[in-house]
């Protein structure tokens, strides 16, 4: 098994880290013959539009599309942005591959960026994470799952084989939602 994470921008190398330490082998994707190795895949955080625009210039885009409708993927903050239907704050393009609504930055600005513990039914305990320039995630069909909460707002996202989260987990030490992702591939 091994798990891609897009590079093309954003927050990398982390993530190897987490699915190193779970047992996982993961593959850095920057063009189609990568991403095709990978029974699953990753897309980070980081800034949504420049991803866009280099998903573009790498002619990954539609491979992407077609990646996401038939094997796992885990959009974290700008990746969440890329697998929504519907983006604002401003319009943006993306991948439209799963029912939610992104309202970009709708945390704040970067200065705005803070840490705080989610909490969900699929972890025991309180989960930390990292909002950085976070999206509001809503959903916007009966497909998608509200698997996690953070004041009120739904921040953790699962339609079948794919998963959206408005924070990051992957700054901490805490790897039990790569592992949670990891399970996609077993069932
Ligand atoms: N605000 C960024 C965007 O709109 C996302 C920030 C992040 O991924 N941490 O793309």
């Amino acid at each position: 098994m091994q798990v891609g994470i897009l590079a093309l921008q954003g927050c990398v190398t982390q993530h190897v880290d987490h699915f190193t330490k779970l047992g996982c082998s993961s593959l850095l994707v920057r063009k189609s013959d990568d991403l095709w190795k990978c029974d699953a895949l990753v897309l980070p955080g980081g800034e949504s539009s420049t991803m866009l625009h280099l998903l573009q210039r790498a002619n990954l885009f539609s491979e992407v599309v077609e990646f996401c409708s038939s094997r796992p993927v885990w959009g974290i903050c700008a990746g969440a942005i890329l697998l929504a239907k519907k983006v604002s704050h401003p319009e943006q393009d993306s991948l439209e591959v799963m029912d939610i609504h992104a309202e970009r930055n709708a945390y704040g600005s970067q200065l705005d960026s803070f840490k705080a513990e989610i909490t969900g039914q699929i972890f025991n305990t309180p989960l930390p994470a990292d909002f950085i320039r976070a999206p509001k995630l809503k959903a916007l069909s009966d497909q998608v799952m509200c698997l996690a909460q953070y004041e009120g707002d739904g921040v953790l996202f699962r339609q079948g084989h794919l998963l959206a989260s408005s924070f990051h987990t992957e700054l901490t030490d805490d790897s039990r939602l790569h592992a949670y992702f990891l399970e996609f591939l077993r069932s």
